[in-house]
């Protein structure tokens, strides 16, 4: 990675308030590149990841528009370990690669990277910084639930398949405290800022 810039890592569990941290960055003028849409564009119908994502799991796991019906895979995935491993074993070297591309093309200093599997991946490794951002499992539930129109055991079973926040913070510069309300958030977010000024 060149020298010269600078890279933000955040990551986080599952609704707990990743992207809208990233978003508090983005408004504050950061660059931000966002890995779920990385991993939307790397599947996007003609790819060669689609063809082989459809070869293993069937074409059911497409929408009628030949797009990749990501809620279906997800829900295959996060209740079968296996497959989780195989589509993570074709996906992320891939998104990986894609990232780095973007953050050599981003013509700015400090590149924010917002990355669910940072630590998992060994993302962090290329962070400058890495920012963790919490909540209690109940909180980010009912966050998700709010959010989304996905139940709760299902919510649960992603939140299981994922390492905790111990294990995230264990490796994190600083961590972001989101138990509370977006101002509180926005408060932490303006001391990372003046912290890295
Ligand atoms: P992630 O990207 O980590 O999955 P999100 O940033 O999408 O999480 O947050 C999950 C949901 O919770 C979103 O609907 C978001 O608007 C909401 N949310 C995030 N932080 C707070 C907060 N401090 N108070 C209330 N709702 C929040």
């Amino acid at each position: 990675m060149p020298d010269e810039k600078y890279i933000i890592g955040i990551t986080g569990g599952i609704g707990s308030g990743k992207s809208t941290v990233a978003n508090l960055f983005r408004e504050r003028g950061f660059h931000i590149i966002d890995a779920d849409d990385v991993a939307r564009d790397v599947v996007k119908p003609g790819s060669e990841l689609l063809i082989k994502i459809t070869t293993h799991f069937g074409k059911d796991i497409l929408n009628r528009d030949g797009s990749l019906n990501r809620a279906k895979l997800a829900s295959i995935v996060f209740q079968n370990q296996k497959e989780r491993e195989y589509l993570e074993q074709i996906l992320h070297p891939k998104i990986i690669s894609q990232i780095i591309i973007q953050i050599e093309k981003a013509d700015v200093k400090t590149v924010i990277i917002v990355v669910p599997l940072l630590i998992e991946s060994g993302m962090d490794k290329l962070c400058d910084l890495v920012i963790v951002v919490i909540a209690d499992v109940e909180t980010r539930i009912t966050r998700i639930e709010k959010r989304n129109t996905v139940d709760r055991d299902e919510i649960l079973s992603r939140i299981n398949a994922q390492i905790s926040d111990t294990e995230r913070s264990e490796n994190a510069d600083i961590i972001i405290d989101n138990n509370s309300d977006v101002n509180e958030l926005a408060r932490q977010v303006d001391k990372v800022i003046t912290k890295i000024s």
